[in-house]
């Protein structure tokens, strides 16, 4: 990155970042992409997973946010089939709730409407009788029917690091554990950064036309103009066993305690409940879930499915993102569109801030068409076309037939539910990843009992993934840490033997990821120690 100026240096590898590195590279810029931790460490691996239209902005009457996020809903569905699936939604109406049915039947057919009738499929009206047949848990007192409407669930932080090694195959050059320090400012107009490599401390001066503020929740921080424009607010959410809550759907929810709208949504064997709404003061890399958090999530999940009766020690695992949030005053509508993206240029900077994970792609086009612009009046050349993000498919999405692959993975000859698994998350490259696990039997091992990773997946993740740590490998590459109680901590000592040759871990480097790895378990399962009355 150092030896010749770039076009656009991106700084910030979530999805903002990822997806304006690879849409410059497909212009054929010369583009790199620095991220201090590890890709999609920040906020894009902290949501609630959901490509969605959106249904509640409907509320705020942001029609357009709607359309815009049903359109990139579509796109997604069709170039990354693998990380990002259909799922059907049930909003259970009860008597005294904040939404009447009139309002609930007009939202939906105007949320059909917006994505052009081609969402996955379109709503449907249930009766009280029909929505117990399809969820026997919910609460049937005061329940007055209710609709089914379709939206996706996705991979946030795979969907990532698609857009990351997608940027590369373009030409991008990518790299995580690369922070900026200061921009390169002298005469008042940024032309670059100085980044340290956080894994050698080397430092270095990365020299670009063109520098892109993608650092989310810390963008203000980067930016380092003094400005506050954003308002950051704390998601939290729990995952606890499904077979607790015992739903097939997922359910969107109004929680009694407060009106707002919540999610109850399947995710394998798990429920993940989220989300909280509250203001964060705090820095923005201080974040964790609270005592209070569960207590508000799990009393919300009772109050809807009154068997569940979930308690704190049902709780898998938590984790909580920071919004970063258009504080009312640098917004247009103060409420409408505190979910809208916003763009501030300086001298040689464009800085980008808000948005979501759905529109990410939309929003990565606008500020590469930014950033071309800049390029022109800087030296005048020609802007190349537009890139064509809303087709070509993203790694391991070229097909949408996960069918087909699975049983090329299982002629490489692994079980046919670990094929199915790998065709899930890796598409189209499952197959190599099930070769790999065939050429040596401890790389077919699980990762973890209970839990379909296997091995070789560690060793796919070092090689073809960019991750460097154990926690890398077991957060973000693999969901281990969040889809097994214990987060694995029992395996850990033996997983870093494993690995060690493969990432060139030495004795101390063990220790040291073993500890990095605990304090992570530490702060996931802080909130026990707040609860007193679930
Ligand atoms: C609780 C919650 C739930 C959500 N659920 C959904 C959902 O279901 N669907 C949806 O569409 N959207 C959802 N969102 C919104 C979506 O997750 C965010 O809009 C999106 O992830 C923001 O991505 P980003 O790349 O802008 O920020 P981030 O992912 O936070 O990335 C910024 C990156 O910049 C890096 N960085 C910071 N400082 C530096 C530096 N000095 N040098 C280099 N790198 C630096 C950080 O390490 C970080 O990785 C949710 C958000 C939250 C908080």
């Amino acid at each position: 990155m150092a030896e010749a100026p770039l076009d656009i240096l991106v700084v910030g590898g979530g999805i903002t970042g990822a997806g304006i590195a690879r849409d410059a590279a497909m212009r054929g810029l010369r583009v790199a992409l620095v991220e201090r931790a590890d890709f999609a460490a920040g906020t894009s691996s902290r949501s609630s997973r959901l490509v969605h239209g959106g249904l509640r902005y409907l509320e705020h009457g942001a029609l357009h946010l709607v359309f815009e996020a049903s359109r990139e809903r579509r796109i997604l569905l069709r170039t990354a089939p693998h990380l990002v699936r259909p799922r059907s939604f049930l909003f259970p109406l009860f008597a005294g709730g904040r939404v009447p049915r009139w309002q609930l039947a007009a939202g939906l057919w105007l949320y059909d409407g917006l994505s052009l009738f081609r969402n996955v499929r379109r709503h449907q009206w249930l009766s009280k009788r029909g929505l117990l047949r399809a969820e026997p848990g919910l609460r049937a007192s005061d329940l007055e029917g209710g609709a089914r409407y379709w939206d996706a669930q996705c991979d946030d932080a795979r969907l990532t690091l698609a857009n990351v090694r997608d940027a590369h195959h373009h030409g991008a050059l990518v790299a995580n554990y690369a922070a900026v320090e200061a921009f390169d400012a002298a005469d008042g107009r940024v032309r670059g950064a100085r980044v340290r490599d956080l894994t050698t401390g080397d430092r270095l001066t990365v020299r670009a036309l063109v520098t892109v503020n993608a650092t989310g929740p810390w963008s203000d921080a980067v930016r380092g103009d003094g400005r506050a424009l954003l308002q950051l607010t704390k998601g939290a959410h729990v995952a606890v066993p499904r077979a607790r809550v015992g739903h097939r759907e997922a359910i969107t929810l109004l929680s009694p305690l407060d009106g707002r709208v919540m999610f109850i949504l399947p995710w394998g064997d798990l429920t993940y409940v989220g989300t909280t709404d509250t203001d964060h003061d705090g820095p923005p890399d201080d974040v964790r879930v609270s005592g209070a958090d569960v207590r508000y999530l799990l009393r919300s999940a009772n109050a809807v499915f009154p068997d569940a009766r979930l308690t704190p020690d049902d709780v898998i695992t938590t984790w909580a993102g920071l919004r970063p949030l258009l504080r009312p005053a640098q917004a247009r509508q103060p409420t409408a569109v505190s979910r809208e993206h916003r763009i501030v240029e300086g001298p040689g900077m464009i800085s980008v801030m808000g948005g979501k994970l759905t529109t990410y792609r939309a929003m990565a086009a606008e500020v590469t068409d930014r950033a071309v612009a800049r390029l022109h009046e800087f030296d005048g050349r020609t802007p190349p076309p537009r890139a064509r993000t809303d087709r070509e498919p993203l790694p391991g999405g070229e097909t949408r037939d996960l069918e087909l692959v699975a049983a090329e993975a299982m002629r490489e000859g692994v079980t046919a539910d670990l094929a199915r698994y790998l065709a899930d998350t890796y598409g189209t490259e499952a197959p190599a990843v099930a070769r790999l696990a065939r050429s040596d039997p401890r790389l077919a091992a699980p990762v973890t009992p209970g839990h379909p990773a296997v091995r070789a997946q560690l060793v796919h993740a070092l090689r073809r993934e960019m991750a460097l740590t154990l926690a890398d490998l077991l957060i973000r590459r693999t969901h281990v840490f969040h889809e097994v109680r214990g987060h694995a901590l029992a395996e850990a000592g033996g997983l870093v033997d494993v690995v060690a040759d493969e990432a060139g871990w030495d004795a101390g480097r063990k220790a040291r990821e073993l500890s990095e790895y605990l304090a992570e378990v530490e702060r996931t399962e802080a909130f026990r120690t707040e609860i007193d009355d679930p």
